[in-house]
């Protein structure tokens, strides 16, 4: 089998002009980069004939390698468009934090990847190049400020905007600025955060158009006043600089599969550190052109699917029709106990194990409602048995499971569970919130903490504590909580795998994203800027004089 950049290499792609035609969009209607990258001209017009089913794909707790949500949700695409159930794909953009680090690029793999995928995984078309300019052109503003007149009397020591970039690079975690004198500015000790996990990038993700956008932006609050007072951007009229600089990245992008099923790619949050979801114009847009959109969240179910129900959901006002859960036997070793080295042989013991892992996804994602499928991403290395041991499972659950093929076979090995998730989305779905927006942020990270991820209550530290106070006498506690939390484990200690119970779940911080609508609630000691791990994949990659590229996956 050749690797997933030597398989993309090959890949004939079709004109962007002609992917664009099939989903109804004329030349006029994108904005071209190049022969096979196209950025979608706002605002769209929904084609009312079409069915707008919309099909949420997300998985088990991970292996650090990733369980191939990515590659069955394209091989889904690929497999509902060749049955003739129209389908565009949306999903995130990758970010060259783990693309260099530790995962490689997030297009896919093997037969079902979207393309061109060198492009996609380096700088694609700007996007979190001009997130990463909007997030710092701010900071300097700030920083200015401070260094002038500071009328508003903002504190050095309370700035709560970070700078950022996107690499993993630990030593910016934390960092201290305006050092060398007066001319320099203010010298404040702050950090850098990745660009996946800004504001910024939630605002992108969750904005409906440049002026909701605008509005957000103007809604950030960059610090507190010596008397303790937030400041936001609008205070500050350097809200339309910043939508600016954004004007171009707010528009989603088009790409192809390799068998050039349409895919919107556009916004890339990590789900652990922020909200796991794609934009929600890729979203609506795709919506609004075909019969069916099939779309991811990232990490596990207790991550991105709970983001995508609890934030995103809210905003995109459109319920899923229909829930994919992709397990692997890998990633099901894994969490028994299975030794990640060790992955390839049959484990069943530690499968056994580890099944409960994903009955406690299947039970959290039959809460909120929706048909669900578990889908076995199938590797080369599974035995007979060990996939029939998840099937029978499933089954004693009462839930729908299906092999699925998509790495080695691409769409001709995703029919199955196309034929499966079509039939899912005619059926009538009830769906429940998990909380109200009127609870607290309290109540709401119990809920989550004791309904999601199995604890029996959850800690928050002092100066959590101390920050609920605050923000109710803000006026801040309606938004939805987005929960920073390690991907491995349903506890905020990652090395806790299956499925924990009777936990305490440990809240460390708050930090109000009043621009991306939600509050964020550091658990454990999640960070917000990754490091690189012992040997990054930096490392095992090649260019050579032609410009090929190995390495990237
Ligand atoms: P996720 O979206 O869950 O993070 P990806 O779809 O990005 O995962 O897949 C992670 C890596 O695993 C990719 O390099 C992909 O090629 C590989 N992969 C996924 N599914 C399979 C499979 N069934 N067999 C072999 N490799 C796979």
């Amino acid at each position: 089998m050749m690797t997933d950049i030597e398989i993309a290499d090959q890949a004939k792609m079709q004109p962007i002009t002609e992917i664009a035609a099939k989903i109804g969009l004329s030349e006029d209607e994108i904005e071209q980069y190049g022969k096979y990258k196209a950025k979608i001209t706002l605002p769209v017009t929904a084609h009312p004939d079409k069915k707008h089913k919309l099909v949420l794909v997300t998985s088990i707790n991970p292996t650090p390698a990733g369980e191939g949500k990515s590659t069955v949700l394209v091989g889904l695409g690929d497999a509902m468009n060749q049955l003739g159930h129209q389908t565009i794909i949306a999903m995130r953009e990758p970010s060259m934090g783990p693309v260099f680090g530790i995962k490689g690029g997030a297009t896919g793999g093997g037969y079902s990847q979207v393309v061109p995928m060198e492009d996609i995984n380096l700088h694609f078309t700007g996007d979190l190049h001009a997130l990463t300019s909007a997030n710092n052109t701010l900071a300097a503003l700030v920083d200015n400020y401070i260094m002038r007149d500071n009328q508003l009397g903002l504190d050095p020591r309370r700035i709560i905007w970070k700078r950022v970039e996107d690499v993993n690079d630990r030593v910016l975690r934390n960092v201290v600025t305006g050092l060398g004198g007066i001319m320099q500015g203010v010298p404040r000790q702050t950090g850098f955060d990745i660009t996946a996990a800004s504001e910024m990038m939630a605002i992108l993700c969750l904005s409906t158009d440049l002026m909701d956008l605008k509005r957000r932006v103007g809604k950030i609050v960059v610090g507190y006043t010596y008397d303790k007072q937030p400041v936001t951007v609008a205070q500050l009229h350097f809200e339309d600089a910043i939508t600016i600089l954004l004007k171009d990245a707010i528009k989603p992008n088009l790409v192809q599969t390799l068998d050039h099923t349409p895919t919107i790619i556009h916004g890339g949050p990590f789900a652990n550190i922020a909200h796991g979801c794609n934009s929600v114009l890729a979203t609506k847009t795709a919506l609004q052109l075909a019969d069916y959109t099939v779309t991811e969240s990232g990490f596990g179910a207790d991550l991105g699917a709970e983001k995508f129900m609890d934030i995103k959901r809210r905003v995109l006002g459109k319920n899923p029709d229909a829930v994919v859960i992709v397990a692997t036997v890998r990633a099901l070793e894994y969490n028994g106990g299975a030794e990640l080295a060790d992955l390839k042989e049959e484990h069943l013991p530690e499968l056994k194990k580890g099944m409960a892992n994903l009955n406690r996804h299947i039970k959290n994602m039959q809460r909120y409602g929706v048909p669900l499928v578990v889908a076995i991403n199938h590797f080369v290395t599974d035995t007979d048995a060990e996939v029939q041991m998840i099937a029978d499972n499933c089954r004693q659950l009462g839930v729908n499971v299906v092999t699925a093929d998509a790495w080695a076979k691409g769409g001709a090995g995703t029919q199955d569970l196309a034929r499966e998730v079509v039939s899912l989305t005619e059926q009538k779905s009830d769906f429940h919130e998990l909380y109200s927006l009127d609870a607290s942020p309290a109540e709401k990270v119990e809920t989550v903490a004791t309904k999601i991820y199995g604890a029996q209550d959850v800690e928050f530290s002092r100066k959590a504590q101390r920050q609920l106070k605050q923000f109710a006498d803000l006026g801040w506690d309606k938004l939805p909580v987005c929960i920073a939390k390690t991907q491995y484990s349903f506890t905020d200690d990652q090395t806790q795998l299956g499925a924990p119970s009777d936990f305490t779940f440990h809240i460390r911080e708050f930090v109000p994203k009043l621009g991306a609508g939600f509050i964020v609630a550091l658990a454990g000691n999640m960070m917000t800027m990754p490091g690189l791990s012992k040997v990054p994949a930096a490392v095992n990659m090649t260019i050579d004089k032609d410009g090929k590229i190995t390495g990237l996956f």
